[in-house]
């Protein structure tokens, strides 16, 4: 599971901190040592190590802390509070429009897990009692239109595709008439991915992202490939403008790099994990959670 060895090595540190009493502002430094180095061995941006250090020390030599009768326990507390606020502090939603079909875009790279993903908001969504329409507009890989059908039918969730010979503006506006004819009131549009950002997939993201007007772009991205993940979601969100980040394959062993970095380093939130193959291992991203998750 993501984040073994970071929660290892973090509760290790506070054990000791909290087995002290009183704390000297030597010990404080000692502790954020080895947290600096653990969250730098889990592949969490340097400069995002940087000033989360940075905050929690300001927060920890504080008179409130050293003279309270837990100061070991203040630590962990400020500690907590400072890696919720790194993922983003509170749940983020996804916005359902008021004037039905919501439109959901979902980008990202091959391997990520988006088509999968697509799947699993679906299902998400309709048990919710949503209605979902599922668009197929992964023009370029011929199974990708296909993995997508399956899913659909083992959903039971309708499928929008028109094959690889239109292109996927023209599909995308043909899935929303079609949504709006059957009273769908979600459209989630798998895109095409590529193995690498290039300037032919920016381009079409964004013809697409001109003609539908999404209420929500999402980037799914893997979090095995850690700091790279970070990399994707800057730029999908400098050249697509992101409104959130779905992070895949949280089950694994990542170290959780980008799980912490990619709200401070993009800006934009962590809306859904990925935390299994199964169509129902989706879940919404929970910071305060996954905090704790980290510290035990
Ligand atoms: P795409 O190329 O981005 O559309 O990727 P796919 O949806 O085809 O997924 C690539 C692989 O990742 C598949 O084998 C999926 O089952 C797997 N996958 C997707 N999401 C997750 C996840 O959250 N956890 C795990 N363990 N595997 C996932």
């Amino acid at each position: 599971m993501v984040f073994e060895g970071l929660a290892d090595k973090l509760q290790q540190t506070f054990k000791k901190l909290r087995g002290r009493g009183k704390l000297s502002e030597a010990d404080v430094n000692e502790a954020m040592r080895e947290v600096r180095m653990a969250l730098l061995e889990a592949d969490v941006n340097f400069k995002v190590v940087k000033d989360f250090i940075s905050r929690i020390k300001e927060r920890a030599v504080g008179q409130e802390v050293m003279e309270s009768l837990t100061p070991g326990q203040y630590v962990v507390k400020i500690v907590n509070d400072e890696l919720t606020n790194l993922m983003g502090g509170t749940q983020s939603r996804i916005t359902i429009s008021s004037k039905p079909p919501t439109v959901v875009m979902l980008v990202g790279l091959q391997g990520a897990g988006k088509t999968t993903t697509a799947g699993k908001l679906a299902h998400y969504l309709k048990k919710q009692n949503k209605r979902p329409l599922l668009v197929a507009a992964d023009i370029y890989r011929p199974a990708a239109i296909k993995q997508l059908e399956v899913l659909g039918e083992q959903l039971e969730i309708p499928v929008f595709s028109l094959g690889d010979r239109e292109n996927p503006v023209t599909i995308a506006q043909k899935a929303i008439q079609r949504a709006l004819a059957y009273a769908n009131d979600i459209v989630i549009i798998d895109t095409a991915g590529r193995l690498h950002i290039n300037e032919e997939l920016m381009q079409e993201l964004k013809s697409v992202k001109q003609a539908v007007k999404p209420h929500e772009i999402l980037l799914v991205v893997d979090s095995m490939t850690g700091q790279d993940a970070v990399t994707v979601a800057e730029n999908f969100n400098q050249q697509l403008g992101l409104d959130g980040v779905i992070l895949t394959k949280l089950d694994g062993d990542a170290r959780g790099g980008a799980a912490l970095s990619i709200k401070a380093v993009t800006g934009c939130p962590i809306k859904f994990a990925g935390m299994g193959e199964k169509l129902d291992a989706l879940e919404p991203f929970h910071p305060d959670r996954m905090a704790s998750r980290i510290l035990g």
